[in-house]
Formats: structure tokens, C-alpha cells, sequence
């Protein structure tokens, strides 16, 4: 006879201890975590995520009063949700670079199409350049830049007696890695960036990514070496004068741990990422 499964007590949350909890808001992760003066939330969920969203702070909490709401980054599945939380007395922070984004109209060279400002209510009203902490309920959160990592300004949000680091698109365990190149995001930032969350961890520290389960350290550290070796070998293509089409045709994403969904996009971003950043790869690119 089939044992019936146990039911989640609210589908879409994973609990990861008695004050955290992860939302899946339209594929992409929010992060909830329960203190006594309010919710403090990392990310805002995915177009038409609002109210699913709501219902699962409310299985955490009755009242669902969210007293901070950070963005990780400026993409629209991490803040789409923005002026919902705003609306209901949410004070936004975020990366310096990150509000900017949110803020101004931009134009992605890729796909050829201008990116209206979001609306105002949707922007954060407080900002950090390099890093910063807040106290609520007796907890403490820091949080710091994530230079170039993925944007330009990418931040981490680390719950310090959750012993939970939250690290939106700078891990994608699930997804192909991606590299918004005309912010600035590169290789080099990525790997730099995973370096540092790695030195505020700890063995038992779970690290949360913008899509897909939490990881552990362990296996955070087995993206960042393996975004390491696609580093090294993206510099030294660069460096002979490839482009993204002779890496692909050189088969410079072979043999890895991991295989992309499409590898051509990356390796556009990663070499375009790379000839920006070409002072940094040494001396001899000509
Ligand atoms: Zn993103």
C-alpha cells in the first residue's frame, strides 16, 4: 500500500531552518527570513508572482509584514514584484549599479531592443557601494558587492545566525552561467566574486542562487572551480584572438563538469566579457 506523501505546509516554501525559508516565485528563488520586528525578504519574485508570493510569507508569518526587501541584482525575475512590497511599507535596498538599472532606460546590444526605467515605486530608496549590515529583531544580515560578477551590480545577503548567504544569479546551478556583459559582467568578476562568498562560508553554510535548490559550500565550490577553468581557458583565447565562434568551434566549453543549453550564448558573453576586460588578462594581448 502507498504511504501518502507529506505535504509541504505551503507549496512552494522550503524551509531551509525554523526562521528561513525559500519561495519559488515563478521559477526564481525568494528568500524569507522571519524576525521580530518583520520579514526580511532577498528578491521579489518573477512577473505575475504577486500574489503566490503573499500567501507564502503569510504561511511564515500571519501578518506578512515585510520590513526590508533586498535585490540581489536588477533582472526583472528578481524584481518584478518590487512596487507590491514598496506599496505595503517595504523600505528596497540594493547595489549602488543596481538601482541605477532599475531607474534609467537602457539599450541591450544583444538583442537590439530598449528597456524602459521601471517605475519609481519599484526602484530601491537606499543603496551601498562595497557592503554594509542590518540589524532587525536582533538578527544581522551583512551584505556586500559582487563586483561584476554577473551585473554590475550584483550583492550578497548573508543571514548570519541562518548561517544562509543568498547570492542571486552568481550561482546557477540549474541554468546556463550568464554573463550581462554590457554592464560589465565577466569571467574574472564571477570567479573573484565566488572567492568571496566561499571566504564568509562555512561547511555547513547553504548558499542560495537565483534558480534551483539551495546549495551546499561543497557545491558552490565545484561551480566556482569550474568557472575558474572556464576562466583560464576563456583568457588564454582571448589572448591568441579568438571570438566566441572559434572558442565554440575549438570546443572551449568541452570536457567540463557541466554541459550548456546553449553554449554559443555564453561564449558570445564570456569572450565579449573578456576583450572589456582585456588589461586584466596580462600583458601580452596586442
Ligand atoms: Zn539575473
Amino acid at each position: 500500500m502507498w504511504a501518502p506523501r507529506l505535504l509541504r505546509a505551503q507549496q512552494g516554501v522550503t524551509k531551509l531552518t525554523d526562521k528561513l525559508a525559500v519561495i519559488d516565485a515563478g521559477g526564481a528563488n525568494v528568500t524569507a527570513f522571519v524576525t521580530s520586528e518583520g520579514l526580511v525578504v532577498v528578491d521579489s519574485g518573477a512577473p505575475n508572482t504577486g500574489d503566490a508570493v503573499m500567501a507564502a510569507l503569510k504561511s511564515l508569518a500571519p501578518n506578512a509584514k515585510v520590513t526590508t526587501l533586498f535585490n540581489t541584482h536588477y533582472h526583472l525575475d528578481q524584481t518584478a514584484n518590487n512596487e507590491m512590497f514598496a506599496a505595503q511599507g517595504a523600505k528596497i535596498l540594493s547595489q549602488k549599479r543596481t538601482r541605477e538599472w532599475l531607474s534609467r532606460d537602457y539599450w541591450v546590444p544583444g538583442e537590439e531592443r530598449y528597456v524602459k526605467a521601471r517605475p519609481k515605486a519599484a526602484w530601491p530608496v537606499e543603496t551601498f557601494v562595497d557592503k554594509g549590515s542590518l540589524k532587525s529583531g536582533g538578527e544581522d544580515i551583512d551584505y556586500g558587492y559582487l563586483l561584476m560578477a554577473h551585473t554590475s551590480g550584483d550583492a550578497y545577503f548573508h543571514f548570519k545566525s541562518a548561517n544562509v548567504i543568498a547570492v542571486g544569479d552568481v550561482a546557477s546551478p540549474v541554468r546556463d552561467p550568464e554573463l550581462d556583459w554590457f554592464t560589465g559582467g565577466w569571467v574574472g568578476g564571477r570567479t573573484d566574486s565566488m572567492d568571496l562568498v566561499l571566504s564568509i562560508s562555512n561547511d555547513q553554510t547553504k548558499i542560495i542562487p537565483a534558480y534551483g535548490p539551495a546549495m551546499t559550500k561543497a557545491e558552490f565550490k565545484a561551480e566556482r572551480n569550474m568557472m575558474e577553468e572556464v576562466r583560464q581557458r576563456i583568457y588564454d583565447r582571448v589572448r591568441a584572438g579568438e571570438g566566441p565562434k572559434d572558442m565554440l568551434e575549438g570546443g572551449a566549453l568541452e570536457g567540463l563538469p557541466r554541459k550548456w543549453k546553449d553554449p554559443a550564448k555564453f561564449l558570445y558573453s564570456a569572450a565579449k566579457g573578456g576583450w572589456a576586460f582585456h588589461d586584466k588578462l596580462g600583458p601580452n594581448v596586442v
